[in-house]
């Protein structure tokens, strides 16, 4: 298993503006109060964690910035729900994806947008 790899997370989130549809925002900077890093060579992931249960998926990936030399996490939440249709026979499965940043002790930081 290549750990490295596992670390990936999507280099984007969406967030809903009120009548212009969706901006791109990137998740290559640091989240953290007083830092402005955007630098995606100064951010380095170092751990994920996964935890599933039938409703949803969480992922969090710990990242290290190297500007201001903290931690924080990005976490990624996939809310996983059969949409129930009585004139459909098929039932299709929906998921949304809900991306939040952590700070090193996981106290919430604020909703960034979706996935
Ligand atoms: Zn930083």
């Amino acid at each position: 298993m290549d750990e490295k790899e596992d670390l990936n997370y999507p280099s984007y989130a969406f967030i809903a503006l009120a009548r212009r549809g969706m901006e791109k925002i990137s998740l290559d900077q640091c989240f953290l109060k007083n830092c402005d890093n955007e630098d995606p060579k100064l951010l380095e992931p170092f751990k994920k964690e996964v935890v599933k249960d039938e409703k949803k998926t969480v992922e969090k990936i710990h990242i290290k910035c190297k500007k201001c030399n903290r931690i924080f996490i990005l976490k990624f939440e996939t809310i996983n729900y059969v949409a129930k249709s009585t004139k459909d026979k098929e039932e299709k499965p929906l998921s949304i994806g809900l991306i939040y940043a952590l700070d090193e002790n996981e106290k919430n930081l604020g909703h960034i947008g979706y996935f």
